[in-house]
């Protein structure tokens, strides 16, 4: 009871300037919660790219922060040794801006917020100064044909 009491009291004190902070949105309290530890993520940093995975269903969930300055050609193209990036990208631009370009020239641009779907067979990279936060749904290997993606960009 007297403990009780106690803690009560010690958190009624508390200054206001404290409670504020802590309700305050993200970019305002100092942590950005787009950017903060997930818990249960596998984290990883591939060329650059901060990816976040966690299981999700029969798929996976991946926050990926693409710093300013990114370009799949660049940075990634010599790890993963194909020509374009032959991945089909489905999810949501939480932040940030990018482009596109498909093998044969067609071209995509988003900038946050933004519901994507990028089909296999493209580069991309960040546009300005600010890191391109994308949250993306993924079947792993089967995520293009999950989503009822070509396997790769081509016109009907
Ligand atoms: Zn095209």
């Amino acid at each position: 009871m007297k403990k009780k009491k106690s803690g009560k009291s010690r958190r009624r004190r508390a200054p206001r300037r404290a409670l504020s902070k802590r309700r305050a949105p993200s970019g305002h309290s100092g942590r950005d919660q787009l950017l903060a530890p997930i818990t249960g993520a596998d984290r990883r940093t591939v060329a650059g790219v901060t990816v976040d995975t966690l299981r999700a269903a029969n798929g996976r969930v991946k926050r990926l922060v693409y710093p300013p300055g990114f370009r799949w050609s660049t940075h990634m193209k010599p790890l993963v040794g194909t020509s374009l990036c032959m991945h089909g990208h489905v999810g949501f631009l939480a932040r940030g801006h990018i482009r596109g370009q498909y093998g044969d020239g067609c071209s995509f641009e988003h900038a946050a917020p933004s519901v994507v779907v990028i089909e296999p067979g493209h580069d991309a990279w960040v546009v300005g100064g600010e890191a391109a936060v994308l949250i993306q749904f993924d079947a792993e290997g089967a995520t293009a044909r999950q989503f009822g993606l070509p396997d790769a960009h081509r016109h009907a």
